[in-house]
C-alpha cells in the first residue's frame, strides 16, 4: 500500500529486524518525519528464519572489534527487550539460562581448549565442563562428548516475538510504514541522494537507510551483498529436551519457550533460492542427532529456509557512504543480524541524528570496499 505522502525527512528500506530497530531507534531520537519501505511483509525473511542466539563467545576465535560489537549488542538485550515490553505489552521470551558448546573429536576439543583460554584471560565468563558435568546441566547430551564449555551470559531471544514487538513499536512510535512495495532503485543527484524510486513514484527524501538484507546489493550494486542460505528444522520435544542452547562444531538446538526445538543450520550459496532440501535437511537433522540422540524420536513440526547477508569479509556494514552523501548502510549482517539488532539501531541512530560517525563504527565502514578497490587496481 501507498499512503499520498510523497516526502520524508528518511526513509529506510527493509523492515527486517535491521530496518524495523534503526526505525524504532531514530524515532526514540525525536525524528518524527521516517518512512520504513518493505517490499513484502514486514519481518518475514531472514529476521523470521533464524534461531534468536544472542551467542558471541560461542562462536568467537579472538578478541577483535567485531567480537566486541557483538558482546556490546548482547549486553544492551536485557533493556532493549525490557523497554519493548513496557511499550507493546510483548514479551520476547529472553532466555537468559546460557549456551552449552560441546566437543566430540579432537579437534573439537583443541577448538574449545584454546577458546577456553583466550577468554578466561581476557576475564570473560565461560566455564570448562567434564563430560559428566555437562550431563548434569543437560542430561540429553551424548555420552560421546569429551568436553564442554559453558557460556552463561550468551542467552537466546525468540525472534519472530521480538519482530511482532518492534513492529508495534514503530507503529506506535508514529513511523510511517508502507509494504508491498519495491524501491527500483535510489535517485542521486550531484552525489547526493535525492530519493527511492517504486513502482508508483518516486519518494524525496535527504536520507535513505540501506537495510535491505541479502537485496541489499540491488539497490547500490557497489557494495556486493551475497546471500547465504541457512536451513532450519523445528522438531517438537513435550517435555522440553534442553533449557540450554546446545551448540557443537557442526550444528545447534535452541529451545524455545512452547517445546519447539530448533535444529540448525547449512550455510549454502544457492542464489536466492530458498528451498529446504533433503540433503540440508539430512545435515541438520545428523548434526542434531550427534549433540542428542534423543532428537530421532521427535516429530518433525516444521522446517524453513532464509537469506543470511554476507558480504566479502562476513562483516556488517554499517555508516556512511563516503561516495553518495545521504545514503546510509546497515546491512551485512550475516549471522548476526538479530544479534546486532539493538547495538545498529542506537549506532546509525545516533549517525543519521548527529551527522557524527560514532568511532566504534571504523572498523564496518561501508568505504572499506573503496580502499580495497583502489588498492587493487
Ligand atoms: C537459518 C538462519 C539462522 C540464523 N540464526 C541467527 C541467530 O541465531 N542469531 C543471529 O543474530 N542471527 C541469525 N541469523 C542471521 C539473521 O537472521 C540475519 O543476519 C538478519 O535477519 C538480517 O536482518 P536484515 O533486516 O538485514 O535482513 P532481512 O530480515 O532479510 O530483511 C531485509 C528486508 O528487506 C526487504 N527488501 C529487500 N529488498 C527490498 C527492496 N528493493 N524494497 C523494499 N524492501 C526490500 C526484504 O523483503 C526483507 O524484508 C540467522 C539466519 C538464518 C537464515
Amino acid at each position: 500500500m501507498l499512503n499520498d505522502k510523497s516526502n520524508y525527512e528518511i526513509v529506510i528500506i527493509g523492515g527486517g529486524v535491521i530496518g524495523l530497530t534503526v526505525a524504532r531507534s531514530l524515532a526514540l531520537r525525536g525524528v518524527r518525519d521516517v518512512c520504513l519501505i518493505e517490499r513484502g511483509q514486514l519481518g518475514t525473511e531472514a529476521s523470521f528464519a533464524a534461531g534468536g542466539m544472542l551467542a558471541p563467545q560461542a562462536e568467537a576465535d579472538s578478541p577483535d572489534d567485531f567480537f566486541q560489537l557483538l558482546c556490546q549488542s548482547r549486553d544492551l538485550y536485557p533493556a532493549f527487550t525490557e523497554a519493548l515490553k513496557e511499550e507493546t505489552g510483548i514479551d520476547v521470551e529472553l532466555d537468559r539460562t546460557g549456551t552449552l558448546y560441546l566437543a566430540f573429536t579432537q579437534h573439537d576439543r583443541n577448538e574449545i581448549d584454546s577458546r577456553f583460554e583466550w577468554q578466561t584471560e581476557a576475564g570473560l565468563p565461560v566455564e570448562r565442563l567434564t563430560p559428566e558435568e555437562a550431563r548434569l546441566f543437560e542430561p540429553c547430551v551424548s555420552t560421546n562428548i569429551t568436553g564442554a564449555l559453558r557460556f552463561p551470559l550468551d542467552i537466546q531471544v525468540e525472534n519472530r516475538r521480538l519482530l511482532t514487538a518492534l513492529t508495534n513499536s514503530i507503529d506506535q512510535l508514529g513511523v510511517d510504514v508502507l509494504t508491498n512495495v519495491n524501491i527500483d532503485s535510489l535517485e542521486i543527484k550531484n552525489q547526493r541522494v535525492t530519493g527511492v524510486v517504486t513502482a508508483p513514484g518516486v519518494i524525496n527524501c535527504s536520507t535513505v537507510v540501506l537495510a535491505a538484507g541479502a537485496w541489499s546489493g540491488f539497490i547500490n550494486p557497489a557494495i556486493r551483498v551475497e546471500p547465504v542460505r541457512g536451513q532450519m528444522v523445528c522438531l517438537t520435544a513435550h517435555p522440553k529436551l534442553t533449557r540450554h542452547v546446545i551448540y557443537s562444531p557442526r550444528g545447534y538446538l535452541v529451545p524455545r519457550q512452547d517445546g519447539r526445538l530448533l535444529a540448525g543450520s547449512t550455510s549454502e550459496n544457492a542464489g536466492f533460492a530458498k528451498d529446504v532440501t533433503v540433503g540440508g535437511m539430512n545435515t541438520i537433522l545428523r548434526n542434531a542427532t550427534e549433540i542428542s540422540s534423543a532428537v530421532a524420536s521427535m516429530p518433525v513440526f516444521d522446517s524453513w529456509a532464509g537469506l543470511r547477508p554476507r558480504v566479502a569479509d562476513g562483516l556488517p556494514v554499517l555508516g556512511p557512504c563516503g561516495e553518495i552523501a545521504g545514503l546510509v548502510y546497515a546491512t551485512g549482517h550475516y549471522r548476526n543480524g538479530i544479534l546486532l539488532a539493538p547495538i545498529t539501531g542506537e549506532l546509525i541512530a545516533k549517525t543519521v541524528v548527529d551527522s557524527v560517525v560514532p568511532e566504534v563504527l571504523t572498523p564496518f565502514s561501508p568505504d572499506r570496499f573503496v580502499a580495497l578497490e583502489s588498492v587493487s587496481k
